[in-house]
């Protein structure tokens, strides 16, 4: 059976976990430090915390914001749960929009969905490409939109308008303009859970990129104690002699990062770019080549002249099939022993999101690209010889379900 993405692991990870594990120091140290500073130094935002998850990211940074019960927040319809949970954790409701052919959140939509309500966008750079960042940030930058903005924390008067915070899960390496995830709005939070391009088994980082008159620095001093139980001091600083008092100041969240999964974290950045970026893209690239060749093949778009993705997640759609015809597809794909995904089922299909109030007919964008929509496997370990098996998988399978 071919997976369908299987983490990356060697002895340089190995060596790396074992060294954390022998230190005498496995929770948030030295190294969760410095994957922090790596990840700013990376992506060219101002500063960096690291979570627990790329979840706990999420809702760490909706909270700081003052999210809570009578807010809304705009995410699109096409994503991963995590996306919208986060936003029913803070007793606020999300506020689906449907997307573009791209499968990103569109613009226009945003727009359309604004009330005095909204406080917070969620844009998702589905599958590792960018979304449309110039104008999600001129629209919340609208005088209009602006003029909409309802504040009711320290925080919201001083930015003054509604916050962008981007749900990087796929895309860390991705450019916009020659910018990297991280700088192109005001926060950006990446995922290193274990299918993610980099991986720590778990884990999250939030990006600060927040405008003046905002001390990024600042900030990110106090969300290592919002992270942390709102404790004035973490284990680390306890530990220095004579150093054992602190404070609450307030009922904070467990969400900190493990040394032992900022180790592998560090060793998955620092070959990122030249290794498993490039190995990605190469995957990209031969599946479209060979897909390319047939009429019924939509590919997914993932470099343009202000885009590059970071070939998280190849997302290709079968042309004038349906949703049934689909899941034949992948019925049979899987019956030749490759694995295959669907990213994603969108949030207004689910139980939950139905039960409050959603449904999938005002999201026709959104239903047509999942309806169509086969993911399919990209791994470091991938070898050509599996490409050419899952290209032929695939070949087979639609040719059967359209000359049955
Ligand atoms: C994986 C993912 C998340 C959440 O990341 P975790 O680290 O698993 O919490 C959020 N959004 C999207 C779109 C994801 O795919």
């Amino acid at each position: 059976m071919i997976p369908f993405s299987p983490p990356r692991m060697d002895s340089k990870i190995v060596d790396e976990v074992v060294d954390t594990l022998y230190s005498g120091w496995i929770t948030t140290g030295h190294k969760t430090k410095l994957f922090e500073k790596k990840i700013t130094q990376y992506a060219g935002h101002k500063a960096t915390l690291c979570t627990s998850s790329g979840s706990a990211g999420l809702e760490l940074m909706l909270r700081w914001f003052g999210v809570k019960e009578g807010d809304e927040v705009i995410v699109p319809a096409y994503t991963y749960c995590a996306t919208a949970n986060v936003v029913v954790h803070c007793g606020a409701k999300p506020v689906f929009v449907d997307v573009n052919t791209d499968f990103n959140i569109s613009v226009k939509a945003i727009e359309k969905a604004i009330t005095h309500k909204t406080k917070v966008v969620i844009p998702v750079d589905i599958a590792g490409f960018p979304c449309d960042y110039d104008e999600i940030n001129r629209l919340v930058s609208h005088a209009d939109i602006k003029a909409l903005f309802n504040p009711y924390t320290k925080v919201q008067e001083q930015l003054g308008r509604i916050l962008i915070l981007s749900d990087a899960a796929h895309s860390i390496g991705a450019s916009y303009k020659g910018n990297k995830t991280g700088k192109l709005t005001d926060i950006t939070i990446f995922s290193f859970h274990a299918v993610k391009n980099i991986t720590s088994a778990e884990g999250g980082a939030v990006c600060l990129n927040l405008p003046q008159p905002f001390d990024n620095e600042e900030i990110y001093k106090y969300l290592n104690i919002k992270s942390l139980h709102g404790q004035t001091k973490d284990a680390l600083a306890k530990v220095q002699i004579g150093n054992w008092r602190y404070d609450i100041i307030e009922p904070g969240y467990k969400y900190n990062m493990t040394d032992i999964a900022a180790a592998m974290g560090l060793v998955e950045l620092e070959r990122y770019d030249r290794d498993m970026l490039v190995r990605r893209k190469h995957i990209f690239d031969n599946y479209s080549k060979e897909l390319s060749k047939y009429n019924w093949a939509q590919l997914p778009i993932y470099e343009n002249n202000d885009k590059i993705s970071s070939y998280h997640a190849y997302l290709f759609r079968i042309k004038n099939i349906n949703e049934k015809q689909r899941d034949k597809i992948i019925q049979s794909i899987f019956n030749k022993n490759v694995s295959v995904n669907v990213h994603f089922i969108p949030l207004p299909m689910m139980s939950y999101y139905k039960k409050t109030g959603n449904n999938i007919k005002n999201y026709p964008v959104s239903y047509n690209n999942f309806s169509r929509e086969i993911s399919l496997p990209v791994y470091y370990d991938l070898t050509d010889e599996q490409i050419s098996i899952v290209i032929n998988a695939v070949l087979e399978s639609v040719e059967m379900v359209f000359n049955p």
